[in-house]
């Protein structure tokens, strides 16, 4: 233990001062700028909080992949690995016009963070592609996907990176990466490969209730918290930003529990009801209009700038990151906002509101489910064994508890926000694992 801690100790401060702050855009500041603020808090050490205010590695690929109309086009594809030291990296992969480095990046830091916390035996990693998905054929995305999974080759796999869906990505997505990671092994490994990725379909190595994993997380944060404040859900309004795999399930569970859906905002638009929207009438909907909630005849089109404003109680941003910044902030009505989505809100937009007294679930705690319904997937896989939903449901309601109630408490104890909170337990998890271990050589 002794010579670990030197070693941790013996490694230069001097290059690079951990405390430095080079200018950071976008998601990279508001992650960076989080994970400072709980560094500070634990007083972590300065070796530790060099090693994790960088990424392990990142892979950049270019392929080419044939287009229906026979022309060649070259993607670009990333994937950021932070850091590992609790096991495989595990995260997501998007396809989305805003998909770079930094994007990547920041994304990856997040799930290091969501997985300690979540107390997984996962690192942290995240990936996609820069692209706009529905410019493309189906019989394209999937030449596309194949041919990125090809591309990253070894540098995923089911002990070692573990991508899972995100925003534009879904079961078919995943069923085939594993078809393509799996054809490319020696025969005799090739089942034994299935859960180099999960959020599988079902019948080809999926978790039943996966697909719901995410919003249903989202749905128990908020009851939890309810909960605390000896509040019911009953009659309480929320709106929902993003009505893609996150917000609608978690529309679906909050409408369950009785409250009412006011308004819902997407990629196309705005859509606003005082007397409740009906989440299944909604999603019909969405499947007969190419996926967009625009249009929807039980509703009034709204302004995209109102969307934030409307009279509500609870905000469920489900979408993409930076949406909540000190332009809207100041004029949200909700006092609770329950971060489906990662990284929706900046650090002056935090700001604002935690002035105001607004309670945010923080993304790496609120969004969990999703993750944690992969482990529940990944294990299935491992072993051989398949999982019954009930199953799933009673044991992803388990370790969402048990996650709200570790951030509840320190945040109370330590008079602090629940992100801060979060971020302190998650860190402090990490740092033990270096502490144990040291540092190579
Ligand atoms: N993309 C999801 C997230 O951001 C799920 C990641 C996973 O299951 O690995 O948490």
């Amino acid at each position: 233990m002794t010579t670990i801690t030197a070693d941790l100790n013996n490694l230069s401060t001097e290059k690079a001062s951990p405390k430095k702050k080079v200018p950071l855009k976008g998601m990279m500041n508001n992650v960076m700028e989080q994970f400072y603020k709980a560094a500070d808090h634990i007083d972590l050490h300065p070796n530790i909080r060099k090693i994790l205010s960088i990424t392990n590695n990142e892979i950049i690929v270019n392929f080419p992949v044939k287009m229906d109309n026979g022309e060649v086009e070259i993607f670009t594809g990333y994937r950021v690995q932070h850091n590992n030291a609790l096991g495989p990296y595990k995260g997501g992969l998007r396809y989305h016009p805003t998909v770079d480095i930094d994007a990547a990046r920041a994304l990856a830091m997040w799930m290091t963070w969501k997985t300690s916390l979540a107390g997984l035996p996962y690192g942290g990693a995240k990936g996609g592609i820069q692209l706009d998905p529905s410019k493309y054929s189906q019989n394209e995305l999937e030449r596309i996907t194949r041919r990125f999974t090809f591309a990253l080759a070894d540098n995923i796999g089911p002990e070692h990176d573990i991508p899972a869906p995100d925003v534009n990505t879904n079961s078919q997505t995943m069923a085939w990466i594993a078809d393509t990671y799996m054809s490319t092994r020696p025969p005799a490994e090739r089942t034994a490969n299935q859960h180099v990725v999960t959020g599988k379909p079902e019948g080809s190595g999926g978790l039943e209730g996966r697909d719901r994993a995410t919003g249903y997380g989202v749905f128990l944060n908020i009851k939890f918290w309810a909960e605390k404040n000896n509040k019911t859900l009953k009659g309480k309004k929320f709106i929902v930003q993003g009505f893609g795999n996150v917000g609608y399930w978690a529309a679906y569970f909050m409408e369950k529990e009785g409250a009412k859906l006011v308004a819902v905002q997407d990629a196309y638009g705005s859509i606003r009801s005082a007397n409740g929207i009906n989440v299944e009438d909604l999603y019909n909907y969405t499947k007969l209009n190419n996926g967009s909630i625009s249009g929807f005849p039980d509703a009034f089109d709204l302004d995209n700038e109102k969307f934030f404003v409307t009279e509500c109680d609870i905000c469920i941003p489900a979408a993409l990151g930076n949406q909540i910044t000190k332009e809207n902030a100041s004029k949200i009505k909700a006092n609770l906002i329950a971060e489906g989505a990662n990284g929706p809100m900046n650090v002056e937009g935090e700001k604002i509101l935690l002035n105001r007294g607004v309670t945010i679930i923080p993304d790496i705690l609120c969004n969990s489910g999703g993750v944690v319904g992969s482990y529940f997937e990944w294990l299935q896989n491992r072993n051989g064994e398949l999982w019954h939903l009930d199953e799933v449901m009673a044991k992803l309601d388990k370790k969402i508890r048990e996650s709200f109630n570790k951030v509840f408490h320190y945040a109370e104890k330590e008079g602090m926000d629940l992100r801060t909170a979060a971020y302190c337990i998650a860190i402090t998890r990490i740092e033990k694992a270096y502490i144990q271990r040291g540092i190579f050589p």
